[in-house]
């Protein structure tokens, strides 16, 4: 049978979607599988709980499938500097756009906002078929044809097929690809929280030893919080009254933005680190959360699934442009080589980065926190490490890369 499609990308979040606009802007006949329609955000719509920290690289990515203006008009907050410190010493880490010459170190956006706006952007391009809602019943492999089987009954045929269906990937489970996994045995609890004091376009953070607090910027001067902590801890602070919540996150964030005035209902998600052994079979590949899920203490997930997304279709437009096969184990091997190493780097920082500050080892405590005044004080090293924080280092798909911020 002759396929309708040159790819079928299952899982219209943020990582699929923008792959979805990378191929379908190459002409590229592409089909999006997405199992619940996106909802819009409108400018005085209460702030959605769920925000991600965007890197320079991903802006870069998101402003080349044309759909970064639309999430300006919707809303963003850029912020300037971010604080870093420690609850067990005086260590402290403090960095400033400013030192890198950039107008930002990144922008804290809410995940609809990111979402609605690639779908936008999706919808205007004529190879993209947006099939939402719309579950997947079964999906058969073969050496030269993916088949996916819809519960509208339809079926879909491809050469290549994309699990960009997040981090319990039936595409994955279906390819029966077993990932490496451990549970970093916390909870993120998620709110949307007004204190007296605005936030100074600044993402702050404190280590506490049960797990990182971030304060994130919002564009009214409200923040979005992500309360990292070990299950027991993050139980009772998900069931506590407002009112004792409110008294438990000042306490923990030393009421650095003055008093907290409200706080929005809270969300707690598990966290776990996931990693895909294989990242493509013939005819498949995975991207974003379906191949890897990562602590969010430095905000990384979603950043690193657009620098999947973008490597991956750099790597299939080169191919076509080649003549070569785009769904061969030698064509998809390449984006896998690129992307497991810097996502697996990424993966252990997270881990270390964990480990570190929740051991509360007097010895321990005392070296990290001078480890801190010390790296904050030598400029070269720290302009290095936000750099690559940043997404502004490494082997970047072209698409990443700066025109200019
Ligand atoms: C508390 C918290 C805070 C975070 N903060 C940050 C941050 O600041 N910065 C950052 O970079 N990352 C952050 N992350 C990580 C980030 O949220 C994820 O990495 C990101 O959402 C992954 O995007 P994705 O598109 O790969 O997967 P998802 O967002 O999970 O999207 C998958 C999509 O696939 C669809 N789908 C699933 N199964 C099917 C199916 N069978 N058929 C059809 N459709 C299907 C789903 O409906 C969904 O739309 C955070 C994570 C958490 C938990």
């Amino acid at each position: 049978m002759k396929d309708q499609y040159d790819i079928i990308i299952i899982g219209g979040g943020m990582v699929g979607l923008t792959l979805a606009c990378a191929l379908g802007q190459q002409q590229f006949k592409v089909a999006v599988v997405e199992a619940y329609a996106p909802e819009d955000i409108k400018t005085n719509d209460d702030y959605e709980l769920r925000v991600s920290a965007i890197s320079k690289s991903s802006q870069q990515i998101l402003q080349n499938v044309n759909a970064w203006q639309a999430m300006l008009k919707r809303r963003v907050c850029s912020y300037q500097h971010m604080h870093v410190w420690d609850a067990t010493g005086d260590g402290s880490i403090h960095f400033d756009a400013a030192d890198l010459g950039l107008d930002s170190i990144g922008h804290i956006i809410e995940n609809k906002v990111i979402q609605f706006s690639l779908l936008e952007q999706c919808l205007k391009l004529p190879d993209i078929d947006w099939l939402c809602p719309q579950k997947v019943t079964e999906i058969n492999f073969s050496e030269t044809s993916q088949q996916v089987l819809l519960e509208s009954g339809d079926t879909l045929n491809a050469k290549l097929l994309i699990g960009a269906d997040g981090a319990n990937s039936k595409v994955r489970e279906a390819a029966a690809i077993e990932i490496d996994k451990s549970a970093y045995e916390q909870k993120a609890i998620v709110a949307i929280v007004k204190s007296s004091l605005h936030h100074k376009n600044t993402a702050w953070q404190r280590f506490l030893p049960t797990g990182p607090l971030a304060f994130l910027p919002l564009s009214d001067g409200s923040c979005s919080i992500v309360w990292s902590a070990e299950n027991k801890r993050a139980d009772e602070l998900i069931e506590m009254d407002e009112e004792l919540f409110i008294t438990e996150l000042q306490s923990a964030f030393e009421n650095t933005l003055g008093k907290v005035e409200s706080v929005s209902r809270r969300a707690a998600f598990p966290l776990i680190r996931r990693h895909a052994n294989e990242y493509v079979k013939q005819g498949l590949a995975l991207l974003g959360d379906a191949a890897h899920t990562i602590h969010p203490l430095a905000g990384q997930g979603v950043n690193l699934g657009l620098l999947d997304a973008a490597a991956l279709a750099e790597v299939i437009i080169k191919a076509r442009s080649q003549g070569k096969s785009i769904s061969s184990l030698t064509t998809l091997r390449r984006y896998e080589r690129w992307r497991r190493a810097d996502n697996s780097l990424m993966m252990a920082s997270m881990s270390g980065f964990k480990n570190l500050f929740s051991n509360e080892q007097s010895e321990l405590s005392l070296l990290r926190n001078a480890g801190l005044n010390i790296v904050n004080n030598m400029g070269p090293v720290k302009n290095k490490l936000m750099r690559h924080a940043l997404g502004l280092e490494g082997d970047l798909p072209e698409m990443a890369k700066s025109i200019g911020w």
